[in-house]
């Protein structure tokens, strides 16, 4: 069979792209390495997949993405959230939106949105070829000419789509194996990095804390004495750091040359210095422990009056007042020096990929490789936790499925 399009990866933007080509009359063929589509796609959202956000316009979506979001502005005017909603209710998959403008299937089943990317694509004609993992790309006069698997087969057709996503989890087949053929072709690539990772910290505070969450804390990220990022939100003390979306948006901004970092954590964003010492003198008969555990969970109150070397049924007068400035420190301003990030087992996404002015941003085509375009999580693109990645493969993969057909 003669392809019109050949996808490599079926996943959130190679099922886009491929529903997109089949319907506007490509033949099209997907290679997935895997023995199933949409591996990654299917625990997106603790299995409920997070499919997108409707709370933003297109700007101040693409700004999620920081500087380089521009890049996806002429994507999202053709493919928004919105847009997106209403081609999936268009397949029959009704959606809630929970806080943050966070859109769900109202089945939580992020195995409905995989069915009606499948079936969609089935009933276009669209063929997958599953356990087949592309081995190379082989190119000729600035095209590509055919592709080769580890099988030892080969295929060609006129357009090809590159959506083999990151490098993060790679149980689900996100190997970073399209890296190497874009170098190949001339592309550069931004080092792949672990974002919207854990942080990892030897503190005992941090460890003693495992399991515990706190629903509203201020992170913010130091290079020396500078600020380089700050997040607010929920976070998850883990075995060895933290985790939570606070800490994993947070995680987005680690600097490249990571020296001198260091991670200040405010355990009470709502009340500042001055607040809580008025709390703590309107008290002064109260157990010091009792006062905390109005604003924070008892087992951290404990925590972090047993670190301060405070006995737990003190009152809050029987608290010298340097002891009392000591807690209110560390409650506000507690220092964490030279975070490190988990790796790409942990890492819900890759920061880095191709660099982003080698791809034109109306098409997704690559600038060096005429017949070649590429989308998704390979690109170098990455945004926060709440539905902003998976928006950024439809809004690509739909792109590319367009313009690998005209
Ligand atoms: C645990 C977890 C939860 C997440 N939850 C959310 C969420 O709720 N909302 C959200 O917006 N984002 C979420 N994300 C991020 C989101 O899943 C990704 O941004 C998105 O899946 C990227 O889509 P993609 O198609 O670019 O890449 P992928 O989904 O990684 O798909 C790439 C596909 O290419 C295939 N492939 C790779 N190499 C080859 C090869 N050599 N030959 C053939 N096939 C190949 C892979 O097997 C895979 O199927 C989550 C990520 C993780 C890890």
């Amino acid at each position: 069979m003669i392809f019109d399009v050949i996808i490599i990866g079926a996943g959130a933007a190679g099922l886009m792209a491929a529903t997109r080509a089949s319907e506007l009359g490509a033949k099209v063929l997907i290679l997935e390495k895997r023995a199933a589509p949409g591996t990654k796609l299917l625990i997106t959202g603790n299995g409920r997949c997070n499919l997108t956000n409707n709370s933003l316009d297109n700007r101040s979506f693409a700004l999620k993405f920081g500087k380089k979001g521009s890049f996806l502005l002429s994507g999202l005017s053709k493919f928004s959230p919105a847009e997106t909603i209403d081609f999936f209710f268009r397949q029959g998959l009704k959606t809630k939106v929970e806080d943050g403008g966070r859109v769900f299937p109202l089945s939580n089943s992020s195995r409905e949105v995989l069915d009606i990317l499948i079936s969609a694509i089935k009933k276009n004609g669209g063929v997958f070829n599953f356990s087949s993992a592309v081995k190379k790309i082989v190119y000729q006069d600035n095209k590509v000419k055919e592709l080769v698997t580890i099988d030892g087969k080969s295929f060609s057709a006129k357009n090809y789509i590159i959506t083999t996503g990151g490098k993060s989890y790679s149980a689900t087949g996100s190997t970073g194996d399209a890296y190497d053929w874009l170098k190949t072709a001339g592309h550069n690539i931004v080092e792949p990095m672990p974002s919207l990772t854990p942080f990892i910290f030897q503190d005992k505070l941090i460890k003693s804390l495992e399991g515990l969450s706190l629903k509203s804390v201020k992170l913010s990220m130091l290079a020396g004495n500078k600020k380089i990022a700050s997040e607010e939100g929920a976070i998850i003390f883990t075995d060895n750091g933290l985790s939570g979306p606070a800490a994993l948006n947070l995680s987005r901004h680690y600097p490249r040359d990571n020296e001198n970092i260091s991670v200040v954590i405010d355990f009470l964003p709502q009340i500042n210095e001055r607040e809580l010492e008025n709390i703590f003198n309107g008290k002064n008969n109260f157990l010091i422990k009792n006062v905390l555990a109005e604003f924070v969970p008892m087992r951290f109150t404990l925590a972090i009056l047993d670190l301060c070397h405070l006995e737990k049924n003190l009152t809050v007068n029987q608290v010298a007042r340097q002891d009392r400035n000591n807690l209110i420190k560390y409650l506000k301003a507690f220092s964490l020096d030279k975070p490190e990030l988990a790796d790409f087992t942990k890492a819900m996404l890759t920061k880095g990929g191709v660099e982003l002015k080698e791809i034109d941003n109306r098409t997704m085509k690559s600038k060096i490789i005429s017949n070649l375009l590429v989308a998704g999580e390979v690109l170098d693109l990455d945004g926060p936790t709440g539905g902003y990645n998976l928006q950024l493969a439809w809004t690509t993969g739909y792109l590319a499925g367009e313009n690998s057909v005209i």
